[in-house]
């Protein structure tokens, strides 16, 4: 990798905490640490992240013109060429300059993007895709994010948009998305809806043996995705139909996605890491429905292998693969 500096920063704004941590150009993790954000204003956590980066660069005696680039990473709506997250849907942030923040107190370029395309770049950069040409990674977490490496690069498009997989319509008179359109991969296994539907089916049933698992324990919001994998488990009747429809929905996704883009591997991310092969054996057996064999057999499907530690390497993916040469050009100095 050919550039001046030796370091770069990656950031994750991630549900209920941010990942800092520094990594050579080399790709190699020197140190990492968390903020736990508690879903505090931007104006309270932001002199936070940025005593943060200054104490870890000391921790590790590197100096701030030593600094590549940083890399941010966020879900939700972004203007990543300004560095802006406009809104996301765990914190009650709205159009916050988090990279021209970061800029006042150690001024390097930074590159962002969703966290499902660093997701991606992660697992190519660091995990199990390291070194393949092909490969999709689907983030099953409130909502359903999408990140395509195709011939080694990471798929774009025209406005950065591409890979959202989330939206994929499976059924035009399916259940209404978030996006407001009906029947999208999301509306049928996105976290947020599976725990609405369940919630919505459990609702004035407090007997129900769904209600008395531990983690439920009586309450009506316990009941969510990992939950309902906990009732699937035990054979609780209700849960294990809807688990089965989430998992037949997952593989129709995945179908398409392999159809689409041939990958050599696809990586289930965040709930999938819990599920493991409960997800994963239950996706297999359906997914000769909706791709063809020869999609199927070379594709490694697989849980994705940075697991929950994702977030430690996707901000540094996002800038090690944008300083190598790939994509945006960095922003001038501030
Ligand atoms: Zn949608």
């Amino acid at each position: 990798m050919t550039v001046s500096s030796e370091f770069v920063i990656g950031i994750d704004i991630g549900a209920t905490k941010i990942a800092v941590t520094l990594a050579d150009t080399e790709g190699r993790i020197l140190s990492k640490t968390r903020i736990q954000h508690g879903r505090r204003p931007y104006h309270d956590v932001m002199p936070q992240l940025q005593a943060t980066v200054a104490q870890l660069l000391s921790n590790e005696s590197v100096k701030p013109g030593q600094i590549a680039a940083y890399g941010i990473c966020a879900p939700g709506i972004l203007r990543p060429e300004e560095g802006i997250l406009c809104r996301t849907s765990n914190l009650d942030w709205r159009d916050v300059p988090i990279g021209p923040d970061l800029q006042k107190t150690l001024p390097c370029p930074f590159f962002m993007d969703n966290d499902a395309n660093a997701g991606v770049l992660a697992e190519w950069l660091f995990g199990d895709a390291k070194g393949l040409q092909d490969v999709v990674y689907l983030t099953l977490s409130t909502g359903i994010g999408g990140g395509v490496i195709a011939g080694g690069q990471l798929l774009s498009g025209r406005f950065g948009s591409a890979g959202e997989l989330g939206h994929i319509v499976l059924d035009a008179e399916g259940p209404l998305c978030g996006c407001n359109k009906r029947g999208c991969l999301e509306a049928y296994c996105g976290g947020h809806n599976v725990a609405l539907h369940l919630q919505e089916a459990l609702r004035d049933r407090p007997n129900h043996p769904m209600m008395r698992l531990p983690d439920v324990n009586g309450k009506l919001e316990n009941l969510n995705f990992q939950t309902l994998r906990q009732g699937a488990m035990a054979g609780i009747p209700l849960a294990v139909a809807l688990w089965d429809d989430v998992c037949l929905r997952l593989a129709q996704g995945i179908g398409i996605c392999l159809s689409m883009f041939n990958p050599a591997m696809l990586l289930l991310g965040t709930a999938a890491v819990y599920a493991g092969d409960f997800l994963l054996d239950k996706i297999r057996v359906n997914l000769p429905r909706f791709a063809w064999r020869e999609f199927i057999e070379p594709c490694d499907i697989r849980i994705a292998s940075l697991g929950h530690d994702i977030g430690d390497y996707a901000g540094a993916a996002i800038a090690l693969y944008r300083l190598s040469g790939h994509g945006l050009n960095p922003q001038p100095h501030p």
